[in-house]
């Protein structure tokens, strides 16, 4: 996959144009908004937009494993959050999903953040005949950081119930982070495909 990369001119992910993994007319379409989650505080989360239109088909690309198709969405996330104080973690992905496609997509969205500064990771562990949101508020690692004391910046792809973002926002609170916020690249008003 890698190989055939350097090969070939990437094409974006949407519109499938040559260039890059999202173009700037898909780029131009971003309406990049701020909403809240409902919990104990409330859940501050950033968004490029709705998991619609290009954004969506980005995104649908990504998870078919088009690494480059995450970086630039990566970077336009970057973009929107600008500078970050504090450490940046990403939401854990099934191994099995991480697996197929051949790359953590979170956590590659976290580093297009954070740059080479991203000090942790968190994982969920893999446990049957539970919600992913539930799996992860029963055991978070964490791993390559201490949360104690920092604003932390939680990041994933889609959010849809958000119900995996306040799992990793409760589990942050309770290895003592001071705030937590959170940012990913699409709002789904359900469940996203
Ligand atoms: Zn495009």
């Amino acid at each position: 996959m890698d190989m055939l990369a350097l090969l070939l001119p990437a094409r974006c992910g949407a519109c499938r144009r040559r260039g890059s993994g999202f173009c700037l007319d898909c780029a131009a379409t971003l309406a990049p908004e701020c909403f809240s989650l409902t919990g104990t505080p409330p859940l501050e989360v950033v968004a490029l937009g709705r998991y619609e239109g290009p954004l969506r088909l980005a995104v649908l690309a990504m998870k078919r494993g088009r690494r480059d198709v995450a970086q630039t969405l990566g970077r336009c996330l970057a973009d929107v959050v600008g500078h970050v104080d504090g450490a940046i973690a990403a939401a854990p992905t099934a191994a099995h999903r991480r697996g197929t496609r051949g790359f953590d997509q979170a956590l590659l969205l976290a580093r297009a953040l954070g740059g080479a500064s991203v000090s942790l990771c968190l994982e969920g562990a893999s446990q049957r005949g539970a919600g992913r949101a539930e799996r992860l508020a029963r055991r978070v690692r964490f791993s390559g950081g201490d949360v104690a004391g920092r604003r932390v910046l939680v990041v994933d792809d889609v959010c849809s119930t958000g119900g995996t973002l306040l799992a990793c926002a409760r589990a942050l609170r309770e290895a003592g982070a001071l705030a937590v916020e959170a940012a990913v690249l699409a709002r789904a008003e359900r469940s996203p495909r």
